[in-house]
């Protein structure tokens, strides 16, 4: 152990499974956030709580905490998708996704950045989406999601920056989670074929990005958009 607590939304699949993985490798202590009972299947303090829940948010925070002691980063990962045309989109699937997506990280964030801020010491990295910054043909509220995720993310690392606490974005590309497993074949190869190293990313090419960012090496990064899209959008 390391000595470092990390809590990681949405760690029960694809990429938050893998940055659970990858901070529980290098010796953190890893508090995992998901609706479900299934944990990363690495060593972690799981609890079950919807990201979008305010209440619920702030007081698995406060659990977490109780059992494991301060958190020194937090990984915003949770997040849905609704993939619809606007005139097709309805007004709770939008909803929905900017729930979870955008108030779940502000959730998460609002609950941390206190306890961090006394302690003038922490990281939060949120995991935004090449689709937010581009837009994306059938995701009006999906990319609006992302795109605000990318404004929260800004705007807090100015809030934060005087604190000695870093606050970053990462935004992947295609990756090959469920999440995208079921996206027709034509989908998965337009993206193969706007993609300059020629393959899809991986659940881990993200992890090792949100590693980076909360690691010591990182320390004088603040209110970055890294993208892990194997230069997907350029
Ligand atoms: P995934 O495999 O579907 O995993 C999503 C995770 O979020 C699951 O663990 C899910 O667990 C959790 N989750 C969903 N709603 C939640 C809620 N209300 N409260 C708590 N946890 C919740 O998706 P992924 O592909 O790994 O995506 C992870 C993140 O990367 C998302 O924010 C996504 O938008 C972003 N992203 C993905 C891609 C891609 O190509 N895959 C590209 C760009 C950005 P439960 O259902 O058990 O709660």
């Amino acid at each position: 152990m390391n000595g470092t607590v990390a809590l990681v939304t949405g760690a029960s699949s694809g990429i938050g499974a893998a940055i659970a993985r990858v901070l529980a490798a290098r010796g953190d202590q890893v508090v995992s956030l998901d609706r479900s009972k299934k944990g990363p299947g690495c060593e972690t303090l799981h609890l079950e709580v919807d990201v979008a829940n305010f209440a619920d948010v702030e007081r698995a925070v406060s659990d977490a905490e109780a059992q494991r002691g301060p958190l020194d980063v937090a990984v915003n990962n949770a997040g849905i998708t609704r993939d619809r045309v606007i005139w097709k989109l309805s007004e709770a699937d939008f909803d929905a996704v900017i729930a979870v997506n955008l108030k779940g990280c502000f959730n998460v964030c609002h609950a941390v950045a206190p306890r961090m801020r006394t302690r003038r010491k922490g990281c939060i990295v949120n995991i935004s989406s090449i689709n937010g910054l581009r837009g994306k043909f059938g995701q009006v509220g999906y990319a609006a999601s992302k795109a605000g995720v990318v404004g929260l993310t800004k705007s807090l690392a100015r809030e934060l920056g005087r604190e000695g606490i870093t606050v970053n974005a990462v935004a992947p590309g295609f990756i090959e989670t469920e999440l995208t497993r079921s996206l027709p074949e034509d989908v998965r190869q337009r993206a193969l074929e706007e993609t300059l190293l020629g393959r899809l990313g991986s659940p881990e090419d993200v992890a090792s990005a949100v590693a980076f960012l909360c690691s010591e090496e990182a320390r004088h990064i603040t209110g970055q958009v890294l993208q892990v899209d194997g230069g997907q959008y350029l």
